[in-house]
């Protein structure tokens, strides 16, 4: 996916404040905090949305959720943490490379907007 954002930041051709890489997964921190903390957790591999991916490849999947665990845990959210995954227009999702949004150090209220 030449023209996706994030798969530029996977390759080094945009910059991004690094957090934890792996084999497989990039977490950086997201340019727009809403948070104290506020890191993004991709796959390097592209897919459009957690749908795709679920659907796809479910080790994938589970080795997403635990690289936000990984997060989570470097950047000492014990108190507790936030994740999101905004899937298609109505959520709002903005970059068409599915992210979790890891969002932590400060009380989060519910329900969302
Ligand atoms: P979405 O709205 O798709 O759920 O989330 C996309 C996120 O990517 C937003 O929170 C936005 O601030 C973040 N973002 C957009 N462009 C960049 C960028 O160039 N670098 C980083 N680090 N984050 C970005
Ligand atoms: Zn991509």
């Amino acid at each position: 996916m030449s023209d996706c954002l994030f798969c530029k930041i996977v390759k080094k051709e945009i910059p991004c404040d690094l957090v934890l890489e792996s084999e497989n997964y990039l977490a950086f921190k997201d340019i727009d905090p809403k948070a104290p903390i506020h890191i993004l957790v991709i796959p390097k591999k592209h897919f459009e949305d957690i749908t795709e991916l679920s659907f796809q490849d479910l080790d994938l999947t589970a080795g997403l959720m635990e690289m936000v665990s990984k997060v989570a845990q470097s950047e000492n959210l014990e108190k507790g943490f936030r994740v999101v995954l905004n899937t298609g227009p109505d959520a709002g999702q903005s970059v068409q490379h599915v992210h979790a949004h890891v969002l932590g150090g400060r009380s989060l209220t519910w329900p969302p907007g």
